[in-house]
């Protein structure tokens, strides 16, 4: 196979050498009394989106910060560290919201539990809003709904799955991961500030949120009043905004109006931060001196 699966969903062995269209046919049937019946779940490998965050936090009642913490294991997205997360399993691999009767969160799966068995290969940008996708296909040994008789096309199965809806919702986020990785190499590795920056817009929407509704933030970014109250209220308007925000960091894509002079005016209450860190330095490195003086005269007077 010459093209990867650019995203990690899902991005699991064996993956058949066939590139999938919406319109070709997938022969297979996931059901509660298959034998295989939570054999997938029992090691699991599910990189997190986004929109699944929001999912699933609200379906768990926690914030975001508390999801991620409980429920998450960071990884590398890419080798300039861009941060990626995947769900926590137990020791065994297991997923920790499989139980008996199969996924304890279910209306709430995330993405590549949707798209299994199969997997998004490519994405290319047909028009602003309207994507091409190619898909491959997952079969594993111990997975045996492609032995059963249904078929169904790709476009089909998604449905079911009800995956456009998280598709909608993630592809903004795709381009920019994708966008990032390619213009990468060329801008040398991403600032820590820039990775922090992915990091809370992308998973800890909590925090940006709180990030979004600071004076700092306010006294730089000029929107009006029903903008804030939309982000202060609603997670799908703030993902949206995190990416447009991200969007104008790293490519300086400007969709989000500055307040004239903001910049000017942080920059120049950065230099006073920084002119008042470098006066107390001088006067604490003066201190030191001052005691180093008075301790070698005291050990002097001993002396004598
Ligand atoms: S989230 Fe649900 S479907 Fe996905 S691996 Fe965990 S138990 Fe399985
Ligand atoms: S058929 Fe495949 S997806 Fe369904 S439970 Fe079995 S291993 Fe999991």
């Amino acid at each position: 196979m010459s093209e990867e699966n650019k995203f990690g969903l899902p991005n699991s062995s064996p993956v058949l050498p066939v590139r999938l269209e919406l319109d070709d046919t997938l022969k297979f049937r996931c059901h509660r009394g298959i034998s295989c019946w939570n054999e997938c779940c029992s090691h699991a490998d599910v990189t997190i989106t986004p929109y699944d965050i929001i999912r699933l936090k609200k379906n768990l009642g926690m914030d975001s910060s508390t999801f991620l913490k409980e429920h998450t294991v960071p990884f590398e997205l890419d080798a300039h560290g861009v941060p990626g997360l995947k769900l926590r399993t137990n020791e065994e691999g297991a997923c920790l919201f499989m139980n008996e009767e199969g996924c304890s969160i279910y209306a709430d799966r995330p993405t590549t539990c949707r798209y299994y068995p199969s997997g998004l290969l490519a994405m290319k940008s047909v028009t602003e809003s309207n994507d091409e996708r190619h898909f491959l296909l997952v079969k594993e040994e111990h997975c045996k709904g492609h032995n059963e008789d249904k078929i169904q096309t790709i476009a089909q199965y998604r449905k079911e799955q009800a995956v456009e809806e998280y598709d909608d919702y993630n592809d903004e986020w795709y381009r920019l991961i994708l966008k990032k990785k390619s213009t990468g190499p060329a801008i040398g590795k991403p600032s820590e500030m820039s990775l922090q920056m992915f990091f809370m817009a992308s998973y800890d929407m909590d925090r940006f949120r709180r990030f979004v509704m600071s004076d700092s933030f306010i006294k730089t970014y000029d929107l009006n009043d029903d903008e804030y109250a939309s982000l202060e209220t609603d997670d799908i308007a703030l993902m949206q905004f995190g990416f447009r925000l991200m969007k104008q960091v790293f490519f300086g894509e400007m969709s989000i109006k500055e307040r004239e002079g903001a910049w000017e005016e942080r920059i120049k209450e950065r230099k006073e931060i920084l002119e008042y860190r470098k006066q107390a330095e001088i006067i604490e490195h003066q201190r030191k001196q001052e005691e180093a003086r008075k301790a070698s005269l005291d050990s002097g007077k001993k002396d004598t």
